[in-house]
């Protein structure tokens, strides 16, 4: 990070015990004026998008609480992210839990000059609606990339008659708006039976490369990492990770699990396969507190966070020195 700016590092575990203080992603500071910082962690307290079980708004409180266990350097990779970035918990995004059309905009709206100010946001949902006013407010530059985790592809169409916001349609959407490159995007872990056999066809015809989870099952960890990276390429790419791609073993506390998921040592291989992509940005959606009272799926969470944390901020830091 350049000189002029302050360094922003977690508070020290053996300064202040990690279970006390003020709960901030990973013991950041929290911070609004963004000006010296090069990675936001933002929260994005909202369920409106869900179509059967609530509760993901309680997502971003515990995913904090949790994330105070984190330490400063990743075991495997030996990724330092707080030495490479200026990371800085950037707070929640002020909802409204009863106006749909008025959070996607206040969402984008919080989004748009962060995104403005050279800040690389990783968010913490929230359903998996989200993601759609993030990029809106993140893909000015062309549509993105994205290495998506999830047992569900989120490309449908309509719920309901005719609501076309949910959280089981945000990609439909941001491929329709020119947000996401669907030629640019791998689907990871779908699974779990559908309203119809067409259900999944739509993403797949305009060029998204689906790996359900028997194919990925088949192909192992290290193919399913080379052939995301084949499909995303060197442009900008987006990581958008949903905890139910998870089994449910791992993660039960989500609104719509699907057994015979991926486990969360696979989940990790993954994403630290990503090192190396022109990332510009996460998301760790679905956590929803209320069906886990262990508090486990906010734990794997934030340790999901922190894998696409290191992997973004040795992106952010490689760009910079390049
Ligand atoms: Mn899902
Ligand atoms: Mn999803």
């Amino acid at each position: 990070m350049s000189e002029s700016k302050r360094s922003f590092k977690p508070v020290s575990g053996n300064v202040m015990p990690r279970f006390s203080g003020i709960a901030t992603f990973m013991r950041l500071p929290h911070v609004t004026d963004t000006a010296e910082v090069d990675i936001g962690l933002i929260g994005v307290p909202w369920d409106g998008g869900t179509t059967n079980r609530a509760g993901a708004r309680h997502g971003p409180r515990q995913i904090r609480d949790l994330s105070t266990l984190v330490r400063n350097v990743h075991h495997h990779s030996k990724i330092r992210p707080f030495d490479l970035c200026n990371c800085a918990d950037l707070g929640d995004v002020p909802v409204n839990p009863i106006d749909l059309e008025d959070t996607l905009k206040r969402i984008e709206g919080f989004f748009a000059p962060i995104h403005a100010a050279g800040v690389a946001p990783l968010s913490a949902g929230g359903d998996h609606l989200i993601t759609l006013p993030i990029m809106r407010a993140i893909a000015k530059d062309g549509p993105l990339g994205m290495v998506h985790f999830d047992a569900h592809t989120d490309t449908w169409d309509r719920y309901f008659g005719d609501s076309k916001y949910t959280h089981g349609t945000p990609f439909r959407r941001a491929i329709e708006e020119g947000l996401l490159d669907p030629k640019r995007t791998v689907q990871i872990g779908i699974r779990g039976a559908l309203f119809g056999n067409a259900d999944n066809d739509w993403g797949q015809q305009q060029g998204i490369r689906v790996i359900e989870i028997e194919e990925f099952n088949d192909m192992g960890v290290e193919a399913v990492i080379a052939e995301a990276r084949r499909v995303v390429g060197e442009g900008p790419t987006y990581i958008s990770f949903d905890v139910d791609g998870l089994d449910p073993v791992y993660a039960p506390g989500t609104g719509t699990p699907e057994i015979g998921g991926f486990t969360t040592q696979e989940a990790q291989r993954m994403i630290r396969g990503l090192q190396g992509l022109n990332l510009i940005g996460g998301d760790l959606v679905e956590v929803a507190p209320p069906f886990d009272p262990s508090g486990n799926t906010a734990l794997v969470g934030a340790t999901l966070m922190f894998e696409i944390l290191c992997v973004l901020a040795d992106a952010v830091a490689g760009r910079r020195s390049a």
